[in-house]
């Protein structure tokens, strides 16, 4: 499949980036690996008409400690991040999610910004034109109905980044910078809760960094899927430990990772934990999985991480 025909831009510097993505009237699109991307332009899913390859801007991608942070920048390469100490040392929650990433070709081209805002998939989107023609247009694609769960009048794609749970349970920051200048607030905050239309952005605002609270925390990643490389996750828990609570996120059940706090001990407060996840998310049939499976799967992976953790944390 090839993509529709596209302007090629590279800048130098954020500035730039900015300025040449405000020419476009917002049909430009950023690139950073273009493993998220370029598939979705060669299934017609995304015709911009222009890309800005983000590559040259060396700010973003250094990783260092600043003050109480480790700052991330977000062109960082998922098989280097995994490789840095300052990541496999203080946040085993990260490191094991960024091993359990696809496969090492694609953490090698991957980005951390790249996959935190890589888009919601559905069995019924990621697909060719022709096919999703022949299906009739979803409510994602501009249609008015949901091709996954007849009658529905919102979309269920999954939000399927690996690493966003675990920067969940370690209270990770974003920074952008925009055409109306910089912001940074929590990663939680990013995410509208809307399948469709899955972040909370304005129009050309660029990913420049993580923040992560400079601290080490026990944790663990915990993933379903059905090959043991290369598959996006199905279900995703990230569980990390600070020395008075625990936080649990779980990912790829919804359009965004769903984050709970748990009081000390973790393993008590689990059960809990889980049901408030369990009545936050509808699974529908809409991956390779059963949906009432994946669902019955989140306490059964929360249960066998926490116990890891906490084993490992005595
Ligand atoms: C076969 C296959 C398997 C995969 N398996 C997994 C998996 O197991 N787990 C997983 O999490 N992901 C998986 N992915 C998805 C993808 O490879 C990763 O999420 C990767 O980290 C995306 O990063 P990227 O730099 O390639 O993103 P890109 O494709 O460059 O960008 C992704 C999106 O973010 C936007 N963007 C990129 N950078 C910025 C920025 N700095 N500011 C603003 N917008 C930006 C782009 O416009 C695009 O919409 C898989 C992909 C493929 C093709």
């Amino acid at each position: 499949m090839i993509s529709s025909e596209f302007k090629y831009i590279c800048p130098k510097s954020i500035e730039e980036a900015l300025e040449r993505f405000g020419e476009f009237q917002g049909e430009a699109v950023y690139l950073s690996g273009g493993t998220d991307l370029v598939p979705r332009m060669k299934l017609g899913l995304k015709k911009p008409r222009a890309v800005i390859d983000l590559k040259d801007v060396a700010s973003m991608s250094t990783v260092a400690e600043e003050g109480d942070y480790i700052r991330i920048g977000s062109l960082a390469q998922l098989f280097q991040l995994k490789q840095t100490d300052l990541v496999s040392n203080r946040f085993p929650a990260l490191a094991a999610s960024l091993e359990a990433t696809s496969c090492e070709t694609l953490q090698v081209r991957g980005t951390i910004g790249g996959n935190l805002l890589q888009n919601t998939r559905c069995l019924f989107y990621n697909q060719s034109e022709f096919w999703r023609r022949s299906k009739g247009f979803c409510l994602k694609m501009g249609g008015e109905k949901c091709n996954a769960v007849p009658g529905a009048k919102k979309c269920f794609a999954n939000y399927t980044s690996d690493n966003a749970p675990a920067l969940c349970t370690l209270q990770a920051e974003v920074a952008f910078a925009g055409p109306n200048g910089s912001r940074r607030f929590k990663l939680e905050s990013l995410y509208t809760g809307r399948s469709d239309d899955p972040f909370d952005l304005e129009p050309g605002e660029i990913l420049t960094d993580i923040f992560v609270p400079n601290k080490t925390v026990a944790g663990g990643y915990e993933k379903l899927r059905v090959r043991g490389a290369v598959d996006y996750p199905l279900l995703g828990v990230a569980f990390s430990r600070g020395s008075d609570s625990g936080r649990l996120a779980v990912g790829a059940v919804g359009p965004r990772p769903y984050t709970v706090e748990l009081n000390e001990p973790a393993q008590d407060a689990m059960g809990e934990a889980v049901a408030t996840v369990i009545n936050q998310v509808k699974t529908v049939e809409n991956t390779v999985l059963e949906s009432a499976y994946r669902k019955r799967m989140i306490p059964v992976l929360a249960e066998r991480l926490i116990k890891k953790v906490m084993e490992g944390a005595e």
